[in-house]
């Protein structure tokens, strides 16, 4: 260590302080404008309809919220933790020169998936859409995904989600989750986050081997 270099043992200054309780959740939702035409929107890679989520926190249906961001994103809560909002729909929103500054997105989005989370309902497919039975036989056909990371998670929900039925992510590793659970400190994503996100993934008969 050079005299130039703090020590760093025990310093985590880096923890993301974007926990909001119920109180600071139903404040930081009422400040934001419902822009129409959104920026943050537009800055957020999986296009999470930030203002109708906002907007759902504000009146108190933290289900809706949960269900619009996991709708658009099946690891909302994992992103909600470790996107790097300020780069994107932070980076974006209109409020960002504004004295009390941007809306704190991240940890809205956060807040939300997590009393989706303790509510333990597990994810179902669309009722409105045909039942697994009546769908053509190419919707039960194997599909193999390899390596159960995000982008297989994601693919295979929203595979699963159409009706596909017969998914199997096939993992070399003794865990699951990838990247988010072999690279990403424990303080910043806890495993108990992935495997939230996996379970919702299992639920709709998804296997992983
Ligand atoms: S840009 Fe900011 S204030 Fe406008 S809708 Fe998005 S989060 Fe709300």
């Amino acid at each position: 260590m050079t005299e130039t270099c703090s020590t760093l043992e025990n310093n985590f200054d880096d923890i993301k302080h974007t926990t909001l309780s119920e109180r600071g959740a139903l404040r930081e939702a009422a400040r934001c404008l419902k822009c129409a035409d959104a920026p943050c929107q537009k800055s957020c890679p999986t296009q999470l309809d930030i203002k109708y989520f906002i907007t759902s926190i504000a009146n108190k249906n933290y289900y809706g919220a949960a269900k619009a961001i996991l709708s658009d994103n099946p690891l909302g809560l994992s992103c909600g933790m470790v996107c790097p909002t300020s780069d994107l729909c932070v980076g974006g929103c209109n409020l960002y020169a504004s004295e009390e500054g941007p809306i704190n997105i991240g940890g809205l989005q956060q807040f939300a998936v997590e009393v989706f989370k303790d509510m333990k309902i597990p994810q179902i497919r669309d009722p409105s859409l045909p039942a697994l039975e009546q769908l053509p036989s190419s919707y039960h056909e194997k599909i193999a995904l390899i390596g159960c990371g995000p982008a297989s998670i994601s693919c295979a929900t929203f595979l699963a989600r159409m009706g596909y039925s017969a998914i199997t992510i096939f993992e070399k590793q003794k865990y699951i989750g990838g990247l988010s659970s072999s690279e990403i400190p424990q303080y910043r994503l806890p495993y108990e986050v992935i495997d939230f996100e996996i379970q919702l993934m299992r639920d709709l008969g998804v296997k992983v081997l």
